[in-house]
């Protein structure tokens, strides 16, 4: 897989270096790089490109990186044994799992089963690759596997099933609901890098192994804001389609707009790889 991956990463790199997305200086470094010149022509080209992989973010890519057949068998079974982990400890619990302690409930529970010395390889290389070469742009706020969610840091929300920071965003979330009641739900909160981990994988599942399709979903393993504050919300009784453009619909919506609460973390025609996402709301706006 790695081979296969450093040469869409070239390709990659060539296309962000004419768009000139406007990266962190580190990245910027890495997109200079190499021999490719870039003239004005193709890069109105490849921004065309980019908007269209962007709005058809659920549709496959030519530039996609999918996991290699000689991977899938291990990538199955990594996704069937956090599924099961999360059976075990129930959906809310598992927000919060870290990495750690989900390989030992795993190790102590024969229903999930002791994750393989191939499976931790796996996955450990999910985590450690850099985001850009599947095309995710955005940073990465937790940069070790092991971050912790610390129970003391966190609050549960009733009902939702979610949790959030103290410190960061309940004082935000409370505010939101002063403003528009019952109406307003938590969607999702606080996400440890477990639980990043099966959305993720899971969403890449459903997409036969295609890591640049899942990622324009969903951030990488380490990469997600929902691990450091961000949280989404959404209109109660709206179910799935609080996650869809049609959100933008929604009386929930416009009166979070109203108020100034939509400081989005993936607008419209991001430049990060990253579909726009209405429902997601940027908690530490310097980053
Ligand atoms: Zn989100």
């Amino acid at each position: 897989m790695v081979k296969h991956m450093k040469r869409r990463y070239l390709l990659k790199t060539m296309g962000l270096g004419c768009l000139g997305l406007g990266l962190a200086p580190e990245l910027l470094a890495k997109t200079v790089e190499g021999p490719f010149v870039c003239t004005d022509e193709n890069t109105d080209e490849r921004l065309k490109d980019y908007l269209h992989k962007i709005h058809n973010f659920n549709e496959p890519h030519e530039d996609d990186v999918i996991i290699d057949y000689e991977l899938y068998t291990i990538f199955e079974s990594t996704v069937m044994r956090l599924r099961r982990l999360q059976r075990l400890v129930g959906h809310g619990n598992f927000n919060i799992l870290n990495f750690p302690d989900g390989l030992a409930l795993a190790r102590n529970y024969s229903k999930v089963g002791e994750f393989t010395k191939a499976e931790l390889d796996f996955l450990e290389l999910v985590f450690y690759e850099d985001g850009q070469r599947y095309g995710f742009m955005g940073q990465k706020p937790l940069k070790e596997i092991t971050d912790q969610v610390k129970k003391k840091d966190v609050i549960k929300i009733p009902r939702s099933g979610n949790y959030l920071y103290k410190e960061r965003s309940i004082e935000i979330y409370q505010n939101i609901k002063k403003e528009l009641g019952d109406k307003v739900i938590l969607t999702s909160g606080i996400r440890s890098v477990m639980k990043q981990f099966l959305l993720f994988l899971n969403k890449t599942y459903e997409s036969k192994g295609n890591l640049s399709l899942a990622s324009r979903s969903l951030a990488p393993p380490g990469y997600s804001f929902h691990g450091n504050g961000d949280f989404d919300v959404g209109q109660a009784g709206y179910g799935k389609l609080n996650f869809t453009g049609s959100f933008t619909e929604t009386e929930v919506y416009k009166r979070l707009s109203e108020l100034g609460y939509l400081k989005l973390r993936y607008p419209e025609d991001n430049k990060l790889g990253v579909r726009y996402e209405p429902w997601h709301i940027k908690i530490n706006a310097d980053v």
